[in-house]
Order: C-alpha cells, then structure tokens, then sequence
C-alpha cells in the first residue's frame, strides 16, 4: 500500500514538473535588456501587450549604459537660439554620406524624420538634458543633445522605469539560444528557447511578436576578427562583455539576412588602459585639439570617426593627446567622471603652462607651444586652412591656463552590420521577405549607418527603431 502511495506520488509530481517546465507565454518576448530592447518593451507594453525582456546578464543596460548617451536630434527651437541651421535632410546627408552611401535610405530617413519625437517621448517619460545643443565626436553637425545623468543611465533608468510602470516582466541572467519558428525556414517565429543562470531550459512563446534587441559584437574577438582580422584580442574595446552577436547568428539560423557586418567601428577616444571613452577632461570637440606624440595636430578633430581614427593609425606609437585648457575642460564630463579624480588617478595630466604639460605627457614643448599658438591663431581667423576643422567647431581658443591632456587610443565600439530590416522593424530573410514575428532594433541591426556611424546616432537609432519594433510586435 505504501509503495502504491509512493508511486502514486511520483506519477503527480512528475505530472506538475513536466506542467511547471511547459512554454511560458507573452504577447511580445524581447530579447536583451538594453536601450533598445528597453524601447521596445516600453512601447508593446503602453499598448496593452504582456511583454516579457529576458537579459542574459544579471544587469541591464548593455553598450547603452557605458555610452556617452548623447543624442541627435534636429530641433530647432535651440539650435535656432544657438545661430546653428538645421534640417531633417541635412542630418539624412551626414548620416547616408558619412556611411559612405551604404545604408539603406528608407532606414536613414526613418531615423532622422523619428529623432525628435523619440526625444520628446523620452522627455516625457522623466529624461532630462541640458538645453545646449553640442557636437558629439564624429558627429558632423551641431545637433546632439547631452544628457543630465552621466553616461547612458538616464536612457535605461527612463526605460526600466516605463517599462516598469507599464507591466514588463524583466529576467535577467536568462540567455536567449534559439529563435523558435514553425518551419526551419518559413512561417511565423513563435518564440524563444533560453537558459537561466541554474542551466534551466526555457521556452517562451511569443503570441504577437519577438523583438531580437540584443546589441553588436564587438566584445565577441573571433566574430570581429571574422569580419576584420585586423582587430585581435589586444585591441581594446568600449563594450560590455556580453556584446557578442549571438542574436545576430540565431536570426541566420532561421533564415534572417545580415547585412555590413563587416563595417566595425573603432572611437578615437579609448582610455589606453581601459579600452573604454571615460577619463577623458574635455568633451566636445568645440573645446580641444589632438596632437600626437611629437606634440602635432594631424587631422581634423570634427571628421568622422573613422577618419579620425585613420589620422591616429598613421602618428608615430598609433596614440595621441586630447589638449585644452581651463575653459574646454568638462567638470563632470559627459561620463560623470570629476577632473580632480583624473588628476589623482594620472588619467588626466595638468600643466600651468603647456611647457610644462608637454613635460609631464612626454611631448617635446616647444612644438606642443607652437601647435596651440597655430590653432588659436586659426579660431581667430575663423578658417582652419590647416586640417578643414569646420567653423562651427572652430570657436574657442586654448590659451587659458592651466592646461590639460588626455592620452587617447582607437577603441572598437560600434559594430555597423547586422541583421537586414525594413523601417517596420521587421527583419527580412536571405530571400528578401519579411520573417512574420520577428523583429529588431538597435545595434543587431545593419543598414541604418553603412560603413562609419556618426557619433550620437546610435542611442537616436535605439529610439526610434526600439519603439516602432515594439510597436509592431504588439500588433
Ligand atoms: P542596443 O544599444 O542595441 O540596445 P545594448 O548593448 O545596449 O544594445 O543591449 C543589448 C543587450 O542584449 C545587452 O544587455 C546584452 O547583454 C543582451 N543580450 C545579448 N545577447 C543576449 C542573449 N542571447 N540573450 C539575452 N540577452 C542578450
């Protein structure tokens, strides 16, 4: 009898162990928890969906957390109020051109035409930024807006909190492994498989949409170097350690097309311990120069990234200095770093005169002298004849002390390609249609910058591309 009772038990909890592991069930799965993944959760939840975000990490915030959380946005009440002409189209040619007219167009045009409505909605949900309009590094134009909070933390506080308010479900230290679709190659993708941090396995089903939103690669070394061998293990990088492209190769396996992944961005601005963009004592170029090593400038420090990056690939030791003085220095800089901290740390060297700072930075003096004295005798005349700087960032000198330099290396950062969508968000397989159920924002995706993205784009990208995929995706 006891033995039957036994049995009789087994056979019931096996019964609630089998139900207990069956698919859980969402209107809309986001996989990856950081800015756009965020977006995304927000934007399906405020309609009324149940969303679930699964984060492998046991954080959120992804490379959108460590940004510099900058934005571009084409807004004229300020930037009228700051002398600066702006449009729609004009951001559209900065970013098309200065991805060397490899991005798809009709994705550019939607990023542009949705900067500033995503702004407001950002706004509206507790952001806040500074009124001045700045240019971010390599962002071609006056029209990026800087945030209040330091780095990316407003973004992901503002989005954890709406998504929050809205009724997300968030589960971090869940990795997502497998996209599920009903047949390898076609129909509908219906859900994820995932893993927790105990090696359970998962399966969640989607019964409105999946948004994939799970960043770039550039923490990934094998899958960079794939794509550029030039990029080993010792160059450094801006980017978290889980930035490693798996939801890029899980989409391929059910059939998604990628698209630039070739295209991987290196900052000019990398902390040469750290791999990352803090420490530095200026932010905006508006403020500072570059010299190299022989205390020289040698490129335009307004270009765009890659170029910038080619200028500090060509100097003697591949490192360079950002320069400027009492009036350029960011005190707290855009990453909430406070220059008496840099001092103290050696990140950052002052000097009284730039005799001595040459000294301190291993520079020979009188050229460090003579570079500053050419560069403020070029704001001066309003015309940088020397590297093509453009007025708008040719207005301040660098002549009161004391002065400051930041040693700097190209970081990777950005990682351009990914997975091929259409301005509805939803990604497109290897035959060119749409893959019902699954969509994608932020960096997994490739065609919205092509060969080099401006600098500030990328958290506008998250924005609005996060919102329109979350949008449909509850659909
Ligand atoms: P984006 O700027 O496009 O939002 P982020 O790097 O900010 O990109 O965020 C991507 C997030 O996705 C990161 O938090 C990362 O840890 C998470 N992620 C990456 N791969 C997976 C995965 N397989 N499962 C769950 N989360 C993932």
């Amino acid at each position: 009898m006891k033995k039957l009772l036994l049995v009789a038990c087994l056979i019931v909890c096996l019964f609630h162990t089998c139900a207990a592991a069956g698919p859980l069930e969402y209107d809309v799965v986001v996989v990856g928890g950081g800015g756009a993944g965020l977006v995304a959760a927000t934007a399906a939840a405020e309609q009324g969906s149940s969303v679930i975000v699964l984060e492998k990490m046991s954080y959120l915030g992804g490379n959108t957390i460590r940004s510099g959380g900058v934005i571009n946005a084409v807004d004229p009440e300020p930037q009228k109020a700051q002398g600066i002409e702006d449009s729609t189209d004009l951001h559209f040619k900065h970013t098309y051109e200065g991805g060397d007219n490899k991005a798809n167009p009709e994705l550019v045009r939607t990023l542009v035409e949705g900067a500033l409505p995503a702004l407001q909605r950002a706004l509206d949900r507790g952001l806040k930024i500074y009124p001045e309009i700045t240019t971010a590094t390599g962002a071609l134009w006056p029209r990026t807006h800087r945030l209040v909070e330091p780095a990316g933390t407003g973004w992901i506080r503002v989005y954890s909190e709406s998504a929050a308010k809205a009724g997300v479900e968030i589960r971090k230290d869940t990795k997502v492994v497998s996209l599920l679709r009903e047949e390898p190659l076609a129909g509908r993708v219906y859900g994820v498989k995932a893993v927790d941090k105990a090696g359970n396995e998962l399966e969640i089903h989607a019964r409105r949409g999946v948004v994939m939103a799970s960043g770039g690669f550039g923490a990934d070394v094998k899958l960079r170097m794939q794509h550029n061998p030039a990029l080993g293990p010792d160059t450094p990088t801006t980017n978290h350690p889980g930035a490693t492209g798996e939801g890029i190769i899980m989409s391929q396996d059910i059939g998604a097309a990628v698209t630039g992944m070739d295209f991987i961005q290196l900052h000019p601005h990398g902390d040469p311990k750290l791999g990352d963009l803090t420490g530095r004592a200026s932010d905006f170029v508006q403020k500072y120069i570059y010299v190299n090593i022989e205390g020289k400038r040698f490129v335009n420090e307004a270009e765009r990234r890659d170029v910038q990056v080619a200028g500090i690939m060509a100097q003697p030791e591949t490192r360079m200095f950002i320069i400027n003085d009492k009036n350029g220095v960011s005190d707290p800089n855009i990453f909430g770093d406070h220059l008496d901290d840099l001092l103290a740390a050696d990140r950052v060297q002052q000097g009284d005169t730039l005799a001595e700072l040459a000294e301190k930075i291993g520079v020979p003096a009188a050229a460090l002298e003579a570079t500053v004295a050419r560069y403020n005798e070029l704001v001066k005349q309003g015309k940088d004849v020397d590297f093509g700087r453009p007025e708008n960032t040719l207005q301040q000198t660098i002549e009161t002390p004391p002065f400051y330099a930041t040693p700097r290396v190209p970081t990777v950062h950005h990682t351009m390609g990914g997975l091929v969508i259409n301005k509805e968000a939803q990604v497109i397989d290897r035959r060119g249609e749409v893959i019902p159920g699954l969509f994608a924002a932020g960096e997994v995706t490739g065609g919205i910058h092509g060969t080099n993205r401006l600098g500030g784009n990328a958290i506008t990208d998250i924005n609005v591309f996060g919102w329109i995929a979350g949008t449909n995706a509850a659909k």
